[in-house]
């Protein structure tokens, strides 16, 4: 599907495109293009058939100039150092571009979850826990889910980091189940979090949300959610897929119908769930519609199918989902992006709140957590289209000389030690 790319590479050049706007230090620039740390363990762990097996997992650190590390940990064979670096470069801008005081990391263990036993990936999670042990904590680096880990793989991580220590550490991850702390809210933040910032940025360019065409690439955690709050708002969502494929119907589709389907089956079929033909993944992305939202995976929107994009707007609910080259195509035909470090930001806020109220013994109400949510995504999306008119760049741009420049300057006012 995507050509090959150097997501770091990506990351870096970013920085890059918008550093003439910064009044910063290149020395401190340079700085904020590289990660702190960047930790490799290889680690054993018992099998069900009785061998073992030897894992390599990450921990990147890129930035705690403003708080401590925060970001996911993803189980997928196909997890490596590049990768890992680039994605705790954007956990650092996305904690920055929303203002919460926390640095950005990501890591992850290259395996294969989907052919591992539950005892198989307990032992691994512990063991890869007992390796970052001494990196994490709850105010030094706070893990959370990312790709194929979840609440489960959370309370492995909390239990086993708590035994090290000899207390209850709650504090030490988010994304938690809500019996060990996990806060109101978490599960649907991410896609919520989109249907805000989208719903904002509709009433700014004019593009009624009642109504609108949504297509959406991925049904997961982030776009069945997304689905389902444009659904509620009135919007008509079009097509939706998953892996295997999608469905489509122009007049919208029977959505409840369809993410009946997929629970059942995990995968939509036209015929069972009626009023909508399959479509693959690749003409979900060229659907003639209002919105166009990215919930799957990175690189999706390249330089060789930018330019069939027919949305108004792309919604980047996915990490990396639009490469540098197909942001240029996309800028030039006039394609409204929201920003992944914006757009898809509801979860590392709900996260914070979940961190706050382990480490204040609070427990806040889920009319607490949705109003906090949504006046820090609000004020996000104000702050950034106020750079993006000023300086006449796309809200990306403006995104990136918000979060780079809070960042340089927290750098700045901290000195460089000794
Ligand atoms: P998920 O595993 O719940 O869902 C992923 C979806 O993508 C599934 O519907 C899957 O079928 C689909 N998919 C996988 N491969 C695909 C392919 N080749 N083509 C089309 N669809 C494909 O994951 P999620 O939590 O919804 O995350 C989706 C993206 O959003 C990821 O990039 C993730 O890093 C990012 N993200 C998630 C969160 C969060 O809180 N969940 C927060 C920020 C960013």
């Amino acid at each position: 599907m995507a050509e090959t790319v150097d997501s770091l590479k990506n990351a870096q050049r970013q920085v890059d495109m918008i550093s003439k706007y910064l009044d910063v230090d290149e020395g401190i620039l340079e700085k904020i293009k590289v990660p702190r740390r960047e930790i490799t363990v290889n680690f054993p762990a018992k099998m069900d058939d009785g061998t073992v097996k030897i894992f390599t997992g990450y921990r990147v650190q890129h930035n705690d100039t403003r708080g401590p590390f925060k970001g996911g940990l993803r189980y997928h064979p196909e997890v490596d150092m590049n990768e890992t670096t680039a994605l705790a470069m954007w956990m650092t801008w996305k904690t920055a571009v929303v203002n919460i005081p926390f640095g950005g990391a990501k890591g992850g263990v290259k395996c294969n979850p989907k052919e591992m036993s539950e005892g198989e990936l307990e032992r691994l999670t512990r063991r890869f826990t007992w390796e970052i042990s001494p990196f994490i904590g709850p105010d030094v680096d706070i893990p959370a889910p990312d790709v194929y880990t979840n609440p489960r793989v959370m309370a492995w991580i909390m239990d086993t980091y708590s035994i090290i220590k000899g207390r209850a550490v709650t504090g030490v991850v988010t994304g938690k189940p809500l019996e060990l702390g996990g806060s109101l809210g978490r599960f649907e933040a991410t896609g919520k979090g989109c249907v805000i910032v989208t719903a904002k940025a509709c009433q700014e360019y004019g593009i009624p949300l009642e109504g609108a065409r949504v297509a959406i690439q991925g049904s997961g955690n982030v776009g069945g959610i997304a689905a389902y709050y444009f659904d509620s708002m009135g919007a008509k969502v079009v097509a939706i897929s998953d892996s295997k494929g999608g469905i489509y119907n122009e007049k919208g589709l029977p959505l409840k119908r369809a993410m009946e389907c997929k629970t059942k089956h995990d995968r939509f079929i036209p015929e069972e769930i009626g009023d909508c033909v399959a479509i693959t993944n690749q003409e979900l992305l060229a659907l003639d519609c209002d919105i166009l939202v990215l919930a799957a995976l990175g690189n999706v929107l390249t330089g060789e199918n930018a330019a069939d994009v027919k949305a108004k707007m792309i919604v980047e609910g996915a990490n990396g989902p639009t490469t540098t080259e197909a942001d240029l195509i996309l800028e030039e035909k006039g394609v409204i992006v929201l920003p992944d470090i914006l757009a898809n930001a509801g979860g590392v806020i709900v996260s914070y709140f979940e961190w706050v109220q382990n480490l204040q013994e609070l427990l806040w109400s889920e009319e607490e957590i949705a109003t906090r949510l949504q006046n820090i995504l609000e004020r996000s999306f104000e702050e950034v289209l106020k750079i993006s008119k000023d300086k006449k760049v796309s809200l990306r741009m403006a995104a990136y000389i918000l979060a780079v420049g809070r960042v340089a300057k927290a750098h700045e006012l901290r000195g460089i030690y000794p």
